[in-house]
């Protein structure tokens, strides 16, 4: 049975404070939510504050980023896994969309990320998804497929344990525009194919498969009835602590 996961992401929102408030708002609205792994992930400066806050807690801090670096060095800007498991992260997002698209990253890169997520101890969220343009040519399973092998190469058996994979078609980013239960479970049960083929049929078995595009109150209890569906990746609707709480405790 694969717990679920909701996490939200602020991306480059709120200051210390803000972050602070809306973490300490959160807490107690989520504080019954066993039935699944609740993360959220400030920017790199609210990391630490608002993981002491939340400590003895149900809530994670993830980081939104980290080097591909995993030794310290002249790396101006970079912030390193272990840096983030130093201020109390327990998660780190990878392979972002926007990171893709308005940094240039590779899947090499993602994948020297998720290496150095996975050697400081994190559990890794590796995002993957298509662009409109690629899912009009036909082509969103192929390139899913090539993201995932290749931010996931080298891998070992052990590694694929702190994996967790995110699902977010490129349209659906931010743009109040979700893809159907449907839409989104054809493609999370291809993910576990893919998975299954290149690793084992026991690591697919447990891979959790987050949905993230435009999800809101309103539209998870329908994602969350889909098989291959394990939690939401949520940006927008995350940043106030009532509509993310009701994301969180959605009915089931
Ligand atoms: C995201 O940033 O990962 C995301 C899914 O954003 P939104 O929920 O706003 O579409």
């Amino acid at each position: 049975m694969r717990k679920p996961v909701i996490a939200g992401n602020w991306k480059m929102y709120k200051t210390l404070s803000q972050a602070v408030d809306t973490a300490l708002a959160l807490k107690p609205l989520v504080a019954n939510a066993n039935h699944c792994d609740v993360v959220i992930a400030p920017v790199f400066t609210a990391i630490k504050t608002v993981a002491d806050r939340l400590e003895g807690s149900n809530i994670r801090v993830a980081g939104q980023d980290c080097s591909t670096e995993t030794e310290e060095g002249a790396h101006t800007g970079e912030v390193m896994a272990s840096m983030l498991r130093d201020v109390g992260a327990r998660h780190v997002i990878v392979g972002h969309s926007e990171r893709r698209q308005f940094y240039s990253e590779t899947d090499e890169t993602v994948n020297k990320k998720t290496h150095a997520g996975i050697k400081s101890g994190l559990t890794v969220i590796m995002c993957v998804g298509e662009t409109l343009d690629q899912r009009e040519q036909g082509s969103a399973e192929s390139v899913v497929s090539q993201q995932l092998s290749g931010g996931l190469s080298g891998l070992t058996a052990s590694d694929l344990d702190r994996i967790i994979v995110a699902y977010e078609p490129v349209w659906a980013i931010g743009t109040g525009r979700t893809a159907t239960p449907e839409q989104a479970q054809e493609m999370h049960a291809f993910i576990r194919r893919v998975f299954a083929e290149r690793h084992s049929a026991a690591a697919a078995e447990a891979l959790r498969i987050l949905y993230g595009g435009s999800v809101k109150p309103d539209n998870i209890e329908g994602l969350m009835k889909q098989a291959d569906i394990d939690g939401a990746l949520v940006g927008g609707a995350s940043l106030k602590a009532e509509s993310f709480a009701e994301i969180v405790n959605y009915r089931r």
